[in-house]
């Protein structure tokens, strides 16, 4: 078996205080999860519903999990019982969704906007212009049932490390703005989630307080 205690502690000890780990487990056994348990990891990431909810319902009731990929409305009312944190909100139609179906289940669900600022990586993500749309258009803001907590993003996937820290400045200085213009006075909207195996060095210095972080903990996925 891969050695998840030995990887996971290690990336722990990279990471500087106030950076929480989310550590992505998605397509990875329910051991290797409880490996990272035992060490105390309680926060994980995963992109799909089916094999979310299977997890969800063998392992342990105090892990946090956090939806990562691209979310169908249709499978919110799925997950808004339980899940912790949505981390990739690219729309407003998705917001509503959640909205709706968190107050059935009688709970405040945290949320992230994602952003896309990659010229490739995902097909998905808010443009900066269509995030400063939706906030501005201020629905939002009639939203009992969720709690939008911050900003989520994934740098391009190359290896121009000045590409790189450039996406993630500019993540971070949008951040800085709707952290000004939206959220001055709320305290939750915190989170800037970028960072994953192959860059979370270049994140953490360019503001992440979150990163996603899969392969250096758990090995290569096993399709
Ligand atoms: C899979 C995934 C990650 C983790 O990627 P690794 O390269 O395995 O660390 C992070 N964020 C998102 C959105 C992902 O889908």
């Amino acid at each position: 078996m891969y050695d998840v205690k030995r990887h996971l502690s290690e990336v722990r000890r990279s990471l500087p205080q106030g950076v929480r780990l989310v550590a992505i487990s998605k397509f990875h056994p329910e051991e290797y999860i409880m490996a990272a348990y035992e060490e105390g990891q309680r926060i994980f990431g995963e992109s799909h519903e089916q094999e979310l909810a299977r997890k969800v319902e063998i392992l342990p009731k105090d892990i946090e999990w956090h939806f990562i990929g691209h979310l169908q409305t249709n499978k919110v009312k799925y997950i808004a019982p339980y899940i912790s944190m949505i981390e990739a909100v690219d729309s407003l139609k998705l917001l509503r969704e959640i909205e709706k179906q968190a107050a059935k289940a009688d709970r405040v669900v945290r949320v992230l906007l994602e952003l896309h600022i990659a010229e490739e990586a995902t097909k998905y993500g808010l443009t900066l212009d269509a995030c400063r749309q939706l906030l501005s258009d201020g629905e939002w803001r009639q939203m009992p049932h969720v709690q939008i907590c911050g900003l989520m993003m994934m740098a391009s996937n190359v290896d121009d490390e000045a590409q790189i820290c450039q996406e993630f400045q500019t993540a971070a200085n949008f951040f800085n703005e709707v952290k000004q213009q939206y959220f001055a006075d709320d305290p939750a909207f915190c989170e800037r989630s970028w960072g994953m195996s192959s860059d979370y060095h270049l994140a953490v210095s360019h503001g992440s307080t979150m990163v996603r972080i899969g392969t250096t903990i758990f090995g290569p996925r096993v399709y």
